[in-house]
């Protein structure tokens, strides 16, 4: 007999009797205690290595690390990850409105240093253009996007222009802490080399989250 959805559900974590969500979020820092960057970076299946790229890049990064079980103050067996990087993985690295939300979750729940956005080069967000992927759209499915997205962020007409704006936008982001780094980079899919294109330092005196010291 398979496992009712119901049963899954009761074991949320915040649906819990006495659930105390400040505890919760300090012990949920521990499942994966080194959590210090978040790499935005394409769904293309050819360029899986960015995470990798960007922790040979920035010191002290290790990526995809282990995981391995523990038991927990709580006497819970928990399972754990040592990599200190999160990979949000869109269509073209684009960090817009469902990447800026991963960033803040990950800035909610670990110690969040880094947020590095990735564009690569031969990505399918340069084989289009917004008004050919609207038109397209329309043709072919009957359907109108064009005020679903920002023009800016649904291809790729030029790198730097392309990373600019998204590292911009990051960092101008109220869901982005003051103190985190922001990094632009293009991989170069060919050699798989990453090139340094914007870097937007954090505020190292902005308030940062008190649970984690
Ligand atoms: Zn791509």
């Amino acid at each position: 007999m398979t496992s009712s959805i119901e049963s899954f559900d009761k074991a949320i974590i915040s649906r819990q009797p006495n659930f105390n969500e400040r505890k919760t979020r300090s012990e949920f820092r521990k499942v994966i205690p080194n959590l210090k960057t978040v790499v935005v970076h394409c769904f293309d299946p050819r360029v899986t290595g960015i995470p990798a790229a960007v922790a040979k890049a920035l010191p002290g990064q290790i990526y995809p690390g282990e995981v391995f079980e523990f038991v927990g103050d709580d006497g819970r067996k928990n399972i754990g990850s040592n990599t200190t990087i999160f990979p949000v993985v869109v269509a073209g690295g684009r960090a817009s409105a469902s990447a800026q939300l991963s960033i803040s979750v990950a800035c909610h729940l670990f110690d969040i240093d880094n947020v590095v956005v990735v564009h690569h080069t031969d990505c399918g967000g340069t084989y289009f253009t917004p008004e050919g992927f609207i038109e397209t759209f329309k043709e072919e499915f009957g359907q109108d996007i064009t005020d679903l997205w920002d023009g800016d962020d649904m291809s790729l007409e030029n790198f730097s222009q392309s990373l600019h704006r998204d590292v911009r936008n990051v960092r101008h982001s109220r869901g982005t802490p003051r103190h985190v780094n922001v990094y632009g980079y293009l991989y170069d899919i060919e050699t798989r080399e990453l090139h340094l294109v914007e870097k937007n330092p954090g505020d190292p005196n902005a308030p940062r989250g008190a649970a984690w010291r």
